[in-house]
């Protein structure tokens, strides 16, 4: 490679996977184009203002920032720690609210406090967590990547690949309400207890107790700063550009083409969206037969209304966890009734300044509506919509009795909006997240990055997207990272 004539590489889709994967290869030498259905570069990991208001469309939270761990080697391997207003959660970083039962647990961070929290709030299972807690970990830190380890086959996994959660955790919990209150871990990823496979439980616990942090004034500041990256080497993002066709000769994908008939080159491509989308627009075998199979009948139901509130001056605290509203409790199929989260005033951080509501459902509840286009969609969805948040206000306050008088307004984005938004089938918020696609394709040059490749949020995507970079570098990249 000369610097005249660099590698180049076009990414299709903008959202964490693609900007994170673009970052790396940018700063590696490739010449990166990074195409965008979107007015606004981000997917899940975009912000959004509404006069002085932040919001976040996706991502709340992040994990994986503890040092020695993926995210924050991560972000200090592409220098942008500094460029990054990063807020770490109070020690009680969860908060699980059973409203039937008037009842909050406050579960803290850093295994030893989880640990004693639980045991003293279920000591007749003391044994149990400790075994349960153990285990978890060790098999939580068989996720290589997270912990900066160079990858290893992990044999004993396999077994834990094919266990639900539940079966898993019923081998050391008899509590059924102890059992219930761990499944927030699976709604949020869009499982329940028993959809979700142990290994992935065990994972995301690991990280959930470990750490939690966020980004103080949105999640766009991540972005930018991804942006920046390729720009400064030589590299575009490119927005209102739709990928409708690609053309594949000789299992090599020579160019893609956007609705408005620009067509697009690079040496190689990264799928950063969902493979159904890619099926949709190609007749070629992409995969082998059965993971063809596979991805057209996937169907990920877990999609929902999201509730943007705008907070009166100084009226409402901003809670510096992440909450997640429950019932029944002793359901562990979950999933919550709602997830709430509160953005902080940038200068103080004792007020909040919105809160985003997060509902889970299925795309039932929108059907009827599925042939419309934003904004357009007709008075019976937007009283539908205000319905639903009305209820969801009402249900919250119960617990939190200010939030009502705290309100200013509020925006409603129901699973049409998030189908629109990512362009998921069904709304799917974590994409085809569970699909387990493979990195390399049967085409040569075309490589899946994403949530349906592994795991959602930053700390999966992270791990993703290094994977991606190396294959196509032909290197490994996880020393220098974890040399940082
Ligand atoms: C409501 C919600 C809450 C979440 N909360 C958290 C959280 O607290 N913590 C956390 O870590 N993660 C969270 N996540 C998950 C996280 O946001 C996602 O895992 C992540 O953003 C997914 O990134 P991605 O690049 O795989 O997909 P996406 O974000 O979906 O990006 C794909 C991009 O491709 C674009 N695209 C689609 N089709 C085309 C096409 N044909 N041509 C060009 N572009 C196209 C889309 O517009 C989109 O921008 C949340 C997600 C949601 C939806």
């Amino acid at each position: 490679m000369s610097e005249s004539n660099p590698h180049t590489v076009c990414i299709i889709g903008g959202g964490m996977s693609g900007l994170f994967t673009g970052a790396i290869l940018a700063k590696n030498g490739y010449q990166v184009t990074i195409l965008e259905k979107n007015h606004i570069i981000g997917g899940g990991l975009q912000s959004f203002r509404r006069g002085d208001a932040v919001f976040n469309t996706g991502m709340q939270v992040f994990t994986g920032y503890e040092k020695e761990m993926i995210t924050y080697n991560f972000f200090k391997y592409l220098k942008i720690i500094d460029k990054l207003k990063i807020l770490s959660a109070d020690s009680e970083a969860q908060e699980i609210v059973w409203l039937d039962r008037d009842h909050c647990y406050l579960l803290p961070k850093g295994r030893q406090a989880y640990e004693e929290y639980l045991i003293k709030n279920f000591p007749h299972e003391s044994d149990g967590i400790k075994d349960l807690i153990n285990e978890v970990f060790k098999i939580g830190h068989t996720y290589d990547y997270l912990f900066l380890n160079k990858i290893q086959r992990h044999e004993e996994n396999v077994r834990y690949a094919y266990m639900s959660a539940y079966e898993f955790m019923s081998q050391y919990i008899k509590d059924k309400t102890l059992l219930s209150l761990f499944a927030y871990i699976g709604g949020t990823s869009g499982h329940s207890m028993e959809t979700m496979p142990a290994l992935e439980f065990c994972m995301m616990l690991t990280l959930y107790i470990t750490d939690s942090h966020r980004f103080v004034g949105g999640s766009m500041q991540l972005v930018d700063a991804l942006v920046e990256i390729i720009h400064q080497n030589n590299g575009v993002v490119i927005n209102n550009t739709k990928v409708c066709k690609i053309v594949i000769n000789d299992r090599s994908l020579s160019s893609v083409y956007s609705e408005d008939g620009r067509r697009w080159e690079g040496e190689c491509f990264v799928w950063a969206c969902s493979p159904q989308i890619l099926l949709s627009i190609s007749e070629e075998k992409i995969f082998r037969p059965s993971m063809m199979e596979r991805i057209s009948k996937y169907v990920n139901p877990f999609t929902g209304y999201i509730i943007n509130c705008k907070l009166k001056d100084k009226k409402f605290p901003f809670i510096n966890s992440s909450v997640y509203i429950s019932k029944p409790s002793d359901d562990t199929h979950f999933p919550p009734i709602a997830f709430l989260f509160t953005q902080p005033l940038e200068e103080n951080q004792i007020w909040a300044q919105t809160m985003d509501i997060y509902i889970p459902a299925t795309f039932d509840g929108v059907r009827k509506w599925a042939g419309t286009i934003v904004e357009h969609r007709g008075d019976d969805y937007n009283k539908m919509k205000l319905k639903v948040a009305n209820e969801m206000i009402e249900l919250v306050s119960k617990y939190y009795p200010k939030i009502k008088d705290a309100i200013d307004s509020f925006y409603v984005a129901s699973p049409l909006t998030i189908r629109d938004f990512y362009g998921n089938p069904h709304g799917a918020v974590y994409g085809q997240q569970g699909l387990y696609v493979p990195i390399k394709t049967r085409v040569k040059n075309l490589f899946m990055t994403g949530q349906a490749v592994q795991n959602q949020g930053v700390a999966g995507i992270a791990t993703t997207s290094i994977i991606v970079a190396e294959t196509i570098l032909g290197r490994s990249l996880i020393e220098e990272i974890a040399k940082v």
